[in-house]
């Protein structure tokens, strides 16, 4: 990648002018950069307006999940102690933002997209507002949508969800989501790809179908994969929905997917060919499962779809390798999930991310094959040992009994790891409404399926990965630059500032 080695000095005299480039135009950004270029003299710091410009989005994505990824990609693919190739550790430029919102400091995606988006400070599960929730910003969407530029929204999950929403709709509550497939239909933006819709007849599947409605606004609705792969710059305006939808009409887990499926990635090369203009278009695209998987707690998820977002970056950065002059590309994430850690109590200094590979299937596939076995067996006569064959399938865990427990002593359960299992399975044998509450319960299962919450908790514990909590954090995120502008993304700030660097590079109001 040739894109790095610019303008270091030069930024060096901006900073040390002391000014804050935030609120200049970018004809006002250069000549400050061009001063402090003469007085060091260095290059000048210069960048144009970029035609092309994408956003990706790992949601729940901070800098553990990202080297969790690179750790794993390295582990499995080169040995011991190597690291993997994720695009962004090319990238020439990287900063951190702070992601706090107007009511926490463990934000939700709500307020954090509308940060990236829009620039502005709101309450957790309000999209594209401010924090009055009487008045609202102007995204850096419909300012590019206005300044010529074709807009394209891609996300793993529903695009009803509150990341893509948050570039293309205002509604004061995220569960809205209903209000925001209307919203979508009236956008006017030219491509909408990925999952579908999670309230098409509204909450009490009363209301007129949403997608009659986004059909009726002009746009082409496909959900094959004949006909996605079809589209072209002359589709017009377009909703491409993955043919293979898991879990909440989102994408399947990178983990769970067939060979030959519709990935991330190829959402956004066809998102590239529908979008594709004089006047340069602006992509948002989204990993959203990581921040689910974060949420279950099961790593191998989690970094199968860092390792989808990281492809789909890839297309992107060969784009701007053809393109250099006329690109941008961002990556960030909004915020942290599950409190993720790499290294725990129980392993020390040590790690073992090769014994993720031993993980078959995500939890939510898991879950199936335990409501299988529930519905097939009378609670007095269930017992953990009849599960054992399906557990040291998916997640190659057994028991030292087990005849290979010989040949990968890693995967051996220890006691207090069995005990911890047969616990688990009790609590999922009994009915949702049956199981313990309280304190102990929400530290060991987090409302998810106890046994295979249990399952990921231990094969993430031995391979040296620990989580503390089955929510958001106040981790900040890093925020990664490549192309026209990038220099602005250097240092430390808060995540409403991703907004404003966009509008100074694009010299918008
Ligand atoms: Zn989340």
């Amino acid at each position: 990648m040739k894109l790095t080695k610019k303008l270091v000095a030069v930024l060096i005299g901006v900073v040390v002018m002391g000014t804050s480039l935030v609120g200049f135009t970018s004809m006002e950004a250069k000549s400050v950069a061009q001063v402090g270029a003469a007085s060091t003299t260095t290059q000048k710091a210069q960048y144009k307006k970029p035609k092309y410009i994408f956003t990706f989005i790992g949601d729940g994505m901070s800098y553990v999940q990202l080297n969790a990824a690179n750790i794993y990609q390295g582990v499995t693919e080169k040995g011991d102690l190597n690291l993997g190739n994720l695009a962004v550790s090319e990238f020439p430029v990287v900063g951190s933002a702070t992601t706090q919102d107007a009511t926490s400091f463990c934000p939700d995606s709500a307020s954090t997209a509308t940060a990236i988006s829009s620039g502005v400070k709101t309450h957790s599960g309000v999209i594209g507002y401010n924090a009055d929730k009487q008045t609202k910003p102007e995204s850096i969407t419909e300012k590019l949508k206005k300044d010529g530029y074709k807009v394209g929204i891609v996300t793993s999950v529903s695009i009803d969800h509150a990341t893509p929403a948050a570039f293309y709709a205002h509604v004061v509550s995220r569960s809205n989501m209903y209000d925001i497939a209307l919203q979508l239909a009236d956008s006017g933006f030219d491509y909408f790809a990925g999952g579908s819709l999670v309230q098409p007849t509204g909450k009490n599947g009363d209301q007129r179908d949403a997608f009659e409605i986004i059909e009726e606004k002009g746009y082409k609705i496909v959900d094959s994969k004949e006909e996605i792969m079809a589209l072209n710059d002359q589709s017009g305006k377009v909703y491409a929905i993955s043919p293979n939808l898991q879990d909440s009409q989102a994408m399947t887990y990178d983990l769970d997917a067939d060979k030959g499926e519709l990935r991330l990635k190829d959402f956004v090369e066809k998102g590239i060919d529908v979008l594709d203009n004089e006047n340069g278009f602006f992509m948002m695209v989204e990993g959203g499962k990581i921040d689910w998987a974060g949420h279950a707690n099961d790593a191998r998820s989690n970094i199968g779809d860092v390792i989808a977002l990281n492809e789909a970056i890839e297309v992107a950065v060969d784009f701007a390798n053809e393109h250099p002059e006329e690109t941008l590309i961002i990556v960030t994430g909004d915020h942290e999930t599950g409190g993720m850690t790499i290294g725990q109590a129980t392993t020390g200094y040590n790690t073992a991310f090769d014994i993720l590979e031993n993980q078959k299937m995500s939890y939510v596939e898991f879950d199936k094959l335990i409501g299988d076995y529930k519905a097939s067996t009378s609670a007095d006569k269930a017992k953990l040992e009849d599960l054992l064959p399906i557990i040291k399938e998916n997640f190659g865990l057994v028991t030292s009994k087990d005849k290979d427990a010989a040949k990968n002593p890693a995967l051996v359960l220890t006691d207090y790891e069995y005990k911890k299992l047969e616990n688990a399975f009790k609590e999922t044998m009994k009915a949702q409404e049956d199981r313990a509450q309280g304190e102990q319960q929400t530290a060991l299962y987090g409302g998810y399926e106890p046994l295979s919450v249990t399952l990921t908790h231990i094969l993430n514990n031995k391979a040296g990965i620990g989580w503390t909590s089955y929510a958001h954090t106040g981790v900040p995120v890093p925020v990664y630059a490549m192309g026209q502008g990038q220099e602005l993304f250097n240092g430390s700030y808060d995540n409403t500032d991703i907004f404003n660097k966009l509008v100074e590079i694009c010299g918008l109001k």
